[in-house]
């Protein structure tokens, strides 16, 4: 595992979010890995799960998401919060 994410709700939701990066694992990252990583735990920060059939911010796998240029969150990402939270 890559990373970890905790999370504490109250209520609807939630008032507490840690994300740790294991620094053994990202030591070697180039800049758009780390920002493709950021991004993805973000998403989970923000209660998305992942989405493996699309090249999204969400699909596990951050080097495979980096060689196909996926370091931001992609329409279906931003889908994905909007029906979350609400908005476009
Ligand atoms: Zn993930």
């Amino acid at each position: 595992m890559w990373t970890s994410l905790r999370r504490a709700r109250t209520g609807s939701y939630f008032d507490y979010v840690e994300i740790r990066i294991n620094d053994y694992w990202v030591q070697n990252f180039l800049t758009g890995m780390t920002r493709s990583l950021m991004n993805h735990e973000l998403g989970h920060a923000l209660g998305l799960d992942h989405e493996n059939d699309e090249w999204v911010i969400m699909r596990q796998g951050v080097v495979d998401r980096y060689d196909h240029g996926i370091l931001t969150p992609q329409d279906d990402d931003e889908e994905g919060v909007a029906m979350i939270y609400g908005g476009d």
